[in-house]
């Protein structure tokens, strides 16, 4: 497990101060103009040796994506984009780092910058994070005021940064709907490629990254990239937030090491699983979009990308939504079937009208009124949407319905079977 001082977010729950002067005392700011002297491949090379892999969910190695810049000028700026759109349903780890230590965010972004020749970085905050973004608007004011940043700042590379505030769209969050919407358009997403680094914000070079991927970046220099690649197991590297909500005796945002167990993350961080390990129904293990896994096994699951690949699920962004017996699994998945109804842009055709069947015969599946070749028939149309669409909304609202009828079909049948029995014999529609 992590040890103490392996930690990067050491004002993870607000205890210390978290303005300029706090962040200092714990080691921020600290190397940054040798860091940058040293150039732009030094600080892309060390991220990449670091093996650190995107922590907004994709898991995109961080580095390579850096390298994607091109290298000669052809006149275009350049552009940081960092998304702070946390939106994912069982997320909420990037605003601990708005409201606890902005000044990660801050340094990472200049030095991710230097990386990238970026003159600009925008910071585009969920429309829900009011304050947090007024907590993110103070920290970059305090750099200003420090010139750390700015132009003619003391570390020698020009940065700006602009703190723009979402309207609470989830679709926002889908890195090209951002861009749109940063640019004054509707949030939807464009067709890739061309991917931010080819044409990103109004047709220059962007990169987008998510932004505990870019604060940890700061530690990651001044420890080294073969620290962070020492932490975790190989493909699977580093220090990572985690949340955990839902039925364990204690729900707790935590950063912790990847490749540990389930089992050890639950009981460390959380107290264990409400009424006992036996009463563990269901994990979705890193944000709704990524399919339920039954919790019998869970119980030797690895908490990373390819410990959750394993478990024909994904790792997403660590959020872990926990369920224990007492849920209704099935209504649990139809919430989140409407969620993605909801949040779609409707765009493309399989999403918009795909999201909105699946979610009612979801909803008839939670009360049994269906039939049972409509489970495969429901499986079906899952698939029609699954790699179709623009953007990942159309998977994420697919992979927690598949992993609904691949783990808990017996459990759909028996609601089925119910709901015939009872309104065959008095009328009366079982209470669920
Ligand atoms: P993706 O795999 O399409 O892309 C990941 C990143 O890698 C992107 O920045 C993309 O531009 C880059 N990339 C991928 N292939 C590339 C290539 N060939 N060349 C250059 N760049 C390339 O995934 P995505 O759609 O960006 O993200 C999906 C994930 O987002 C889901 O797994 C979900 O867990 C997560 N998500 C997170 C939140 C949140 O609040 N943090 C919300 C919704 C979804
Ligand atoms: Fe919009 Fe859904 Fe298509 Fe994404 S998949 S572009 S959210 S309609």
């Amino acid at each position: 497990m992590l040890a103490d001082k392996d930690r990067i977010f050491t004002n993870l729950y607000g205890h210390h101060d978290w303005r300029l002067e706090g962040a200092r005392e714990r080691g921020g700011w600290v190397g940054t103009k040798e860091f940058i002297d040293q150039g732009r491949d030094w600080i892309t090379n060390e991220v990449k040796s670091s093996g650190l892999r995107g922590r907004g969910g994709a898991g995109f190695p961080t580095g390579l994506k850096w390298s994607f810049m091109p290298k000669q000028s052809d006149g275009r700026p350049h552009y940081l984009l960092v998304n702070a759109d946390e939106s994912e349903p069982g997320t909420c780890k990037d605003r601990e780092i708005l409201r606890h230590d902005p000044h990660h965010l801050i340094e990472g972004c200049l030095l991710a910058c230097r990386a990238m020749d970026a003159h600009l970085a925008f910071i585009y905050v969920r429309g829900e994070f009011i304050r947090e973004r007024q907590r993110l608007e103070e920290a970059v004011q305090e750099a200003y005021d420090a010139k750390l940043i700015g132009k003619d700042n003391v570390h020698g590379w020009d940065l700006d940064i602009i703190v723009h505030h979402g309207a609470g769209a989830y679709i926002c969050g889908e890195e090209t709907a951002l861009m749109e919407s940063l640019e004054g358009k509707k949030g939807q997403p464009r067709l890739k490629p061309p991917f931010p680094a080819g044409m990103g914000v109004y047709g220059n070079p962007t990169t987008v990254n998510n932004v505990e991927s870019i604060a940890v970046v700061p530690e990651i220099l001044r420890r080294s990239g073969a620290w962070f690649s020492s932490i975790g197991r190989p493909n699977n590297v580093g220090t990572k937030l985690f949340m955990v909500s839902g039925h364990v005796n204690k729900p707790a945002t935590f950063e912790e090491s990847l490749g540990e167990s389930f089992k050890d993350i639950i009981e460390k961080h959380c107290g264990g699983i409400r009424g006992g390990w036996d009463n563990l129904l269901a994990v979705i293990p890193g944000g709704a979009s990524c399919p339920v896994v039954k919790g019998e096994d869970m119980m030797d699951a690895i908490m990373d990308f390819d410990g959750m690949r394993e478990k024909k699920s994904s790792f997403g962004t660590g959020g872990m939504i926990v369920m224990d017996k007492s849920t209704d699994i099935i209504k649990a998945i139809w919430r989140i079937s409407a969620f993605f109804k909801h949040e779609s842009c409707g765009q493309c055709t399989p999403c918009r009208e795909g999201t909105g069947w699946m979610m009612r015969v979801m909803d008839r599946m939670v009360q049994g009124r269906a039939q049972k070749r409509e489970i495969d028939m429901l499986f079906e149309v899952t698939k029609q949407i699954e790699g179709h669409t623009i953007c990942a909304l159309g998977d994420a609202a697919a992979w927690p319905i598949q992993g609904l009828i691949r783990n808990f079909r017996p459990t759909i049948e028996a609601r089925i079977e119910q709901y015939t029995y009872s309104s065959t014999s008095d009328g009366a529609v079982p209470s669920i």
